[in-house]
């Protein structure tokens, strides 16, 4: 399999994890835009957002309550973003799902 989030989630390539279960993976984003910069991926491929299907409405929920969990532990008390990039308009590079999540300084608005 060739994709690098896959691979991740495997544990094929190395990650700094921030929380996992039977569903989700988070890691460290190996460029963090921010002091907080964390990803949230489904353990199935999902290539995007536009890729999920009825069946997943679940697992969406539970990507973005785990974002969310883990902005609070983290201590994002000034607040946080949660993004997701979706096609090459939407500046998706990595073709599995993830969320970013982002927080620690004042984001800007609107993202360029
Ligand atoms: P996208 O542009 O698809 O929304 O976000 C992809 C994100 O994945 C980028 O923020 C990039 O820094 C991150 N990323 C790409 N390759 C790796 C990797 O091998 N390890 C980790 N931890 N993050 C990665
Ligand atoms: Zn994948």
């Amino acid at each position: 399999m060739s994709c690098i989030f896959c691979k991740i989630v495997a544990g094929e390539i190395p990650s700094t994890a921030i929380y996992q279960d039977d569903r989700v993976y988070a890691f460290a984003d190996i460029g963090p835009k921010a002091p907080t910069h964390i990803l949230v991926v489904p353990r199935e491929h999902i290539a995007s957002i536009s890729e999920a299907g009825e069946g997943h409405r679940n697992l969406l929920g539970h990507l973005l309550f785990t974002a969310a969990q883990i902005a609070r532990d983290k201590g994002l008390h000034g607040g946080y973003r949660v993004v997701i990039n979706n096609g090459s308009d939407g500046g998706q590079t990595v073709d599995h799902l993830h969320l970013h999540l982002l927080g620690g300084r004042a984001l800007a608005w609107p993202p360029g």
